[in-house]
């Protein structure tokens, strides 16, 4: 199934925003009116002014409830006109907890409709992209049922099990019959196989998040050998049970290639650094399709790292309760990527954010957004949500035609704190990026990283965990881990300088807070942590690494791993 989306769709969507956003409320209004949840307020009036004067700003826990009783087999018109067919599991990484977002097919029309205008915006700006093919990472999680029988599974994983996946497949590099495969260790053996067999067709590479991108390169580490070995003898391995993955493979694997396998042997083994790997991989990658905004920023001197460079496209900003925009400039820098929100997708509202993170209740439509501030947006979609805060904080960047663009600043709530600083995870980045350039400066680059509030001891304080520096590893050629204290202390010390001056205040010479510490983990800690979390039910492909970490078994994963601590040596200056 395609939509047949082109270039004018999205000037006729960016120029009419807001006749579309009204258009969008009172359809949903006409569906929805008379909804158990609305009618509390509306009493069966889809008057637009009315809707926005009497429906309250929830979050996902006051409707919890509703949505609760619609899973547990209570009929759908609780909450929503149409009936809901699917529960969306969200990922649970960023925002602490699982939640299940309730869905019909209009959550998987937008989400095509989305992807293929991201193909058209990709095609104008990278030439050969729509001949070529794109590899990119995707699996399929468990589906589980409501009490009543309806599917919830992660919003990619029906996505890509419905009839709306198929003309993306045909693009790709893998066949729909791998991407489906339920075990995620073949899948990725083979979805990496069909990759290497196409390679000259490459044009991308990616994954919705980069931590799957990485543990992909790390699997790739493990496994280069078996898979050039079957390339070389044109048989796929026998641990690969999956007969829908090794009937596919028998014929994209073709005739044994010894050429290849050479050529793959002597990239992966040669040199003695995996410095630019993707590209001398597959040598017509234009571009690593990941987002690397928000907590994803701190994967951009790895990705960089792997791919000499290439661009690195942050395509769509999206959730499990809605589509919300494309990227229409896909060249640019990672820190300059802005979302231009889609006005058909659903109908959004905007609560003005201000410095102390607090909303200041001013509500604002799509179209009355003013550059330069900063909102957290509001959520009303065609399956239920109404008037929904979506627990993301954005700025107004700029304008496409009437539409505004957003970039992604942070969510909401995942702060860090120890005393009573409120240190976001803006701050926390930006504290990274700062640092990165020491470790840089020795030939370190980060791999993973997450954090916490360490207030089991008096004072209490930062820790930073970051996954042993495998690339640097490779890169110095001495292939032994090697950690300068100096360097390390150094770190620390710049990422305490780039913290908030109320966090530096707290800092001074027995003050309430202590030295931040970093801890270095094994190489690998951060897939087992990943591991970790898919086991708990997230889903690989939405999988983001936390940036703050909550959860005492999450965290035992990672302290069981720790190689070396180090901490800063100075307060920092006020
Ligand atoms: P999920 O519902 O599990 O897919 O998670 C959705 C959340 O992922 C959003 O609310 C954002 O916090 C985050 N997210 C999605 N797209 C982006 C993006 N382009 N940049 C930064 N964060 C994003």
């Amino acid at each position: 199934m395609s939509l047949g989306c082109d270039l004018s769709v999205l000037e006729e969507l960016t120029s009419n925003v807001k006749q579309i956003q009204d258009d969008v409320l009172a359809k949903i209004l006409k569906a929805n009116a008379s909804t158990e949840y609305l009618h509390r307020f509306l009493e069966g009036s889809s008057d637009k002014e009315l809707y926005k004067k009497k429906v309250p700003v929830v979050s996902y826990e006051d409707v919890k409830p509703y949505i609760d009783r619609v899973a547990n087999g209570e009929p759908s018109d609780i909450i929503s006109g149409e009936p809901i067919t699917t529960f969306n599991r969200s990922s649970g990484t960023s925002s602490g907890n699982q939640k299940i977002y309730p869905a019909n097919n209009i959550y998987f029309e937008n989400l095509l409709f989305g992807y293929e205008l991201c193909s058209v915006v990709m095609s104008k700006h990278f030439d050969g992209y729509k001949q070529g093919k794109v590899m990119i990472f995707r699996f399929i999680h468990r589906t589980t049922t409501t009490p009543c029988g309806l599917p919830i599974a992660p919003a990619l994983t029906s996505f890509t099990k419905s009839k709306y996946y198929s003309s993306m497949a045909k693009s790709s590099t893998s066949p729909y019959e791998i991407t489906l495969c339920p075990d995620p260790k073949q899948s990725m053996y083979c979805q990496l196989l069909c990759g290497l067999v196409q390679r000259d067709e490459v044009v991308s590479v990616g994954a919705t998040f980069p931590s799957v991108l990485l543990q992909i390169i790390h699997f790739l580490e493990n496994y280069w050998k078996e898979l050039s070995s079957n390339i070389r003898s044109g048989h796929v391995s026998d641990w690969i049970t999956d007969l829908s993955c090794r009937d596919s493979l028998s014929t994209i694997l073709g005739e044994p290639n010894e050429e290849l396998a050479d050529l793959i042997e002597q990239e992966c083994s040669g040199q003695k650094s995996w410095q630019g790997i993707i590209t001398r991989l597959w040598p017509k990658t234009k571009c690593i399709e990941t987002i690397v905004t928000g907590t994803m920023a701190q994967y951009i001197p790895v990705l960089e790292f792997y791919s000499n460079k290439v661009p690195l496209v942050s395509k769509v900003y999206a959730s499990s309760e809605a589509f919300f925009g494309i990227n229409m400039n896909p060249l640019s820098k990672p820190q300059h990527v802005s979302f231009t929100f889609l006005p058909n997708m659903s109908y959004f509202e905007f609560i003005e954010v201000d410095d102390d993170g607090g909303t200041t209740g001013e509500i604002v439509d799509l179209v009355n957004v003013k550059l330069g501030s900063y909102y957290e947006p509001l959520l009303t979609n065609f399956s239920g949500l109404n008037r929904c805060r979506v627990g993301d904080v954005l700025q107004v960047t700029g304008f496409y035609n009437n539409t505004p663009q957003f970039r992604f600043v942070r969510r909401k709530n995942t702060v860090l704190c120890v005393y009573e600083e409120p240190t976001t995870e803006e701050d926390i980045l930006k504290a990274l990026a700062h640092a990165t350039v020491v470790l840089e400066s020795s030939d370190l680059i980060m791999t993973g990283f997450t954090c916490y509030g360490d207030i089991s001891i008096v004072p209490g304080h930062y820790v930073f965990i970051e996954d042993g520096p495998n690339p640097a590893k490779v890169n110095n050629g001495t292939n032994v881990l090697q950690l300068d204290n100096k360097v390390l202390v150094e770190y620390c010390c710049v990422m305490e300088e780039s913290l908030s001056s109320l966090y530096r205040k707290l800092r001074v010479k027995d003050g309430p807070s202590g030295p931040l510490e970093v801890r270095i983990v094994q190489q690998g800690t951060f897939d087992s942590l990943m591991e970790f979390f898919v086991s708990q039910g997230a889903s690989i492909t939405q999988y983001k690494t936390p940036i703050c970490i909550n959860s005492g078994e999450a965290l035992k994963v990672l302290e069981d791993k720790v190689l070396a601590r180090f901490f800063s040596d100075r307060s920092p200056p006020l």
